[in-house]
């Protein structure tokens, strides 16, 4: 493809994605595509070049079917995936520019526009000088890096002589039941092995971690001849939005000099509201922190913040230095190659720099504070509701909650209700929300917080609840 007839489907496309955009409220919010029913419907490999407009026209009558529109006003499951369009202009900006980030040298830019927007959220949610900041694709990595960095220090560098296979005693990761799925896959690739994860206790309303049941547990393990490594604390947890408390988790990390792992993926984007920066008291006690503007932020996927204070440990523990990238810099310049575990990286600071100069952190802020009261509204109709329940208290903007008419189901019962009025829910496509498992039963949790969700859109959400609800018992 030349230039000219680039700028030509350029043009075509962005016209495309803007009529999608604004489609979308229309669409159902779950694809209502059957499994193999896309595969079925793809067009035959190409054999000559095609037109824009007849590649345009299969995303239409293909693609769009078997897209769940995480963009619709409509959709509360998860956790909000928000695509604001100044960060996909970035994203096509970066994609564009055709960049190759391997080491500073291939591409000053890309490292040092890296360094300053990652500054700028470091502002932006509050947290002092002692962190440098990279984007990692996702918060996974994130934890799986905070983890390495906790290996390699309990370890005293392991990794440079036989690994953990040489290690007398094993080490041990510490989380809670709640925190999300990533951590024990990190643990798992990290070598550490599921067997040395322990999942501490938590406090029976908030489902946050209890302090004093972590301090036990280390103790334990001591006696019997682990070595504590890591915990990895939630702020923020994927289930019921728990905040694990972070200073007196530090109280027990520092003097056993165990790595404090901060997963902040889905609340991070609250910490722009210096009102709700109080949940993550103890942060600045961390060792690593991770937290996701691809979530309710709003910078499109993949864009994960990973902060450390320990930058000489992190290059210890990541660099390579072979002769083909070496380069007449090294010594001066960030090499974010030994920050993490791939080597090419994309310009993924482009579009969090767009998202912030285009919409701008006002703007933001006040979407972020319309969503949190949007939220409460919610949670304050279920809890004048005899019929329905929160489950656990609301933290910021995703509820977990149940119906239960006149308290009367319980255990399978209860379960197959809940399941029925939500899968109806989320079939017809009128909204969606995610099912989950909460100290054995299954609850819903509504997660408030799609860009363009308003009031009237959480309106007719309760109104859907109940009529459901009610039209399943
Ligand atoms: N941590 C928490 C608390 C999450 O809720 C999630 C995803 O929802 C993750 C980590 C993983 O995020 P990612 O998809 O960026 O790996």
């Amino acid at each position: 493809m030349d230039n000219e007839s680039f700028r030509q489907a350029g043009h075509q496309l962005i016209d495309w994605i803007a009529d999608f955009r604004q489609s979308v409220p229309d669409r159902p919010v779950l694809a209502q595509v059957k499994p193999g029913e896309v595969n079925a419907n793809m067009p035959a490999m190409p054999d000559a070049p095609q037109s824009m407009q007849s590649l345009l026209q299969a995303l239409d009558e293909v693609v769009v079917p078997g897209v769940t529109q995480v963009q619709h006003p409509m959709h509360y499951g998860w956790f909000p995936s928000n695509a604001s369009l100044a960060s996909v202009l970035g994203d096509i900006a970066c994609s564009g520019m055709g960049t190759l980030g391997i080491s500073w040298e291939s591409c000053p830019a890309l490292t040092e526009v890296e360094e300053v927007t990652c500054d700028w959220m470091r502002q932006l949610t509050g947290l002092s000088e002692e962190w440098q900041g990279t984007i990692h694709d996702t918060a996974s990595t994130a934890c799986l890096v905070g983890i390495l960095l906790a290996r390699e220090r309990a370890s005293a560098l392991c990794k440079n002589a036989g690994g953990l296979q040489a290690l007398e005693s094993p080490l041990r990761v510490y989380t809670t039941e709640q925190a999300h799925s990533s951590v024990a896959k990190a643990v798992q690739v990290a070598g550490i092995g599921d067997s040395n994860l322990v999942m501490v206790d938590v406090d029976p309303v908030t489902h946050a971690m209890n302090p004093q049941a972590l301090a036990d547990c280390i103790r334990k393990d001591k006696a019997a001849g682990y070595v504590p490594a890591c915990v990895v604390a939630c702020v923020g947890s994927t289930a019921v939005t728990a905040f694990d408390p972070l200073e007196a988790i530090a109280d027990i990390c520092e003097p056993e000099n165990i790595w404090l792992h901060v997963d902040a993926a889905m609340a991070g984007s609250a910490m722009l509201l210096p009102e709700c920066r109080h949940l993550w008291q103890g942060v600045e006690r961390s060792d690593s922190m991770s937290w996701n503007p691809h979530k309710w932020l709003g910078t499109i996927l993949d864009c994960s913040l990973f902060y450390v204070r320990d930058t000489e440990h992190l290059q210890q523990v990541l660099s390579t230095n072979p002769s083909y990238l070496r380069g007449s810099t090294d010594g001066q310049v960030t090499q974010y190659r030994d920050w993490g575990v791939p080597l090419g990286r994309r310009f993924r600071a482009m579009k969090l720099w767009f998202h912030l100069a285009l919409d701008g952190p006002d703007a933001l802020r006040a979407r972020l504070r319309r969503d949190l009261e949007n939220a409460r509204w919610l949670a304050d109709q279920v809890e004048a509701h005899p019929d329905w329940e929160m489950l656990t208290p609301l933290t910021l903007q995703t509820l977990a909650i149940r119906h239960n008419p006149g308290g009367k189901l319980s255990g399978d019962a209860l379960d197959k209700h809940t399941l029925r009025w939500v899968g109806e829910i989320n079939e017809s496509g009128a909204a969606f929300m995610s099912p989950s498992v909460l100290d054995g039963l299954w609850m819903v949790r509504v997660s408030v917080g799609v860009e363009s969700t308003e009031r009237e859109h959480l309106e007719k959400l309760w109104a859907l609840l109940q009529q459901h609800a009610e039209s399943s018992v």
